[in-house]
């Protein structure tokens, strides 16, 4: 089955992202951040048009707060559910962005995710670590 799609307004969009603080820096697309600690929880949407308007993603992303790499990154499709499915995208990532610890290495660690699940890993070394499975994140 194909979920229709649907034009998502930006007002509708800033409602459901309280505290978040729109970024004009970032050309081209809508860039709304928020600084969790060590790291930018960052929102993208493109500019709605309309010829294309369901075509692409939202993004929900994480950035090393100092060099903005990009760490994370979920699409969310513009579909019915489009605002639950941002919703939980974001407290999911809030909640991987208040574990980030700053390595020995200057890097970062965070959750990833490979073929044999969840674990936690730097963006500059090889240092890693599983995560033990009491953790309540999916
Ligand atoms: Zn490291």
């Amino acid at each position: 089955m194909i979920d229709r799609l649907v034009a998502i307004k930006l007002n509708d969009m800033r409602e459901e992202l309280p505290g978040f603080e729109w970024n004009p820096v970032v050309e081209k697309e809508f860039a709304f951040d928020k600084q969790i600690e060590l790291v930018v929880v960052r929102i993208l949407t493109t500019i709605p048009r309309l010829e294309n308007y369901g075509e692409e993603f939202i993004r929900v992303c994480m950035h090393d707060a100092i060099s903005m790499k990009l760490m994370v990154f979920f699409r969310i499709p513009r579909t019915d559910r489009w605002k639950t499915t941002l919703r939980e995208r974001i407290a999911q990532v809030m909640e991987e962005a208040l574990r980030v610890v700053r390595c020995e290495c200057g890097g970062l660690v965070y959750v990833q995710r490979g073929a044999y699940g969840r674990y936690e890993a730097c963006t500059k070394c090889n240092r890693r670590r599983s995560i033990i499975p009491t953790d309540t994140i999916p």
